[in-house]
């Protein structure tokens, strides 16, 4: 591989076993240090704009939807008739926007730095798209893991749209996190997490699996390619107690995704029931978890 052309800034992500994401950055637009994180968005060469939280890629605009879409379109067209929703994280406020476009009565957002969701809202606006202003929706400025703890709201699903396992994103992914959930999904809710690209961060989905399924009848994973997210696969963890979630027909899901209208670019229903047929290294990760 030639060596980058020399006059190329680069936002680089060291992803660990020998392995680099490198996007070509024409300009820093805006940094500061929240109270939780660094936080930096990046003008880029051909991905448009990028927001990083302590160096780690989150959100970039040009394949932002293919991971909103999977951990939002599933879960929900899983479920079919989800009214109240919470997402956990989520920030920059593309999952917000993906649960407003199905028929809920009130989406939860709970976020713990609100400088991402406003400077999301300044310099990304193109990823929330005016979620934030649909009346339906909720954001409360809060850890995740107290919110579940505290809340008396009941939920039918729940979305983790966390950073990864450390610094304040680290709660969200222990057992006592998801046994709080738990207690707040009603009758047949499901929820949802952000697990790693699986082939860097393998043990994140095995070790979600295995703290979801200490709660749940069906604790399991699904997948999505997500550029930008370096390394192959994303992996995404799933939990229910009604273990016909995970099984429902394409026929059912194509019924609901043409009821609630939706228009995507990456989620269709066909590819719904595929995001579950794993290859045998992350089914191999999954199983290890169970
Ligand atoms: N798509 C990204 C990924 O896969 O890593 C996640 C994007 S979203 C920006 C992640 C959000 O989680 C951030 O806004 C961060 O502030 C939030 N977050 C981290 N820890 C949290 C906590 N304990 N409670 C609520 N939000 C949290």
């Amino acid at each position: 591989m030639s060596d980058k052309p020399a006059d190329w800034a680069f936002f680089d992500e060291a992803l660990g076993v020998g392995l680099q994401l490198g996007l070509e950055v024409d300009s820093i637009l805006f940094r500061e240090q929240t109270e939780h994180q660094d936080l930096v968005i990046y003008q880029t060469a051909q991905w448009g704009r990028v927001m990083a939280l302590d160096g780690i890629m989150q959100v970039c605009e040009r394949d932002e939807f293919i991971y909103h879409e999977m951990l939002t379109h599933v879960p929900m067209l899983a479920h079919g008739k989800a009214r109240e929703v919470c997402i956990i994280g989520g920030g920059d406020g593309g999952m917000l926007r993906e649960a407003l476009r199905h028929p809920v009565d009130r989406v939860t957002m709970v976020e713990i730095d609100d400088s991402v969701v406003e400077l999301s809202k300044q310099w990304l606006p193109s990823i929330s798209d005016g979620a934030f202003e649909d009346p339906r929706a909720d954001l409360v400025i809060a850890d995740g893991a107290r919110f579940v703890a505290e809340t008396d709201r009941s939920f039918d699903v729940i979305i983790v749209d966390s950073t990864d396992p450390m610094g304040p994103g680290e709660v969200l992914f222990t057992s006592a996190f998801y046994s709080d959930c738990k207690a707040r999904l009603n009758q047949g809710g499901v929820m949802t997490t952000q697990s790693g690209v699986v082939m860097i961060q393998g043990e994140e989905l095995t070790t979600t699996v295995s703290r979801l399924g200490e709660h749940f009848a069906d604790a399991h994973g699904y997948i999505a390619a997500v550029p930008t997210y370096a390394g192959g696969f994303m992996g995404f963890g799933w939990g229910t107690d009604d273990t016909s979630l995970r099984r429902i027909s394409e026929d059912v899901l194509r019924e609901r995704f043409t009821a609630t209208n939706l228009s995507t670019k990456y989620y269709n229903p066909s590819l719904h029931r595929g995001a579950f047929a794993l290859p045998t290294y992350i089914a191999e990760r999954v199983e290890a978890g169970k």
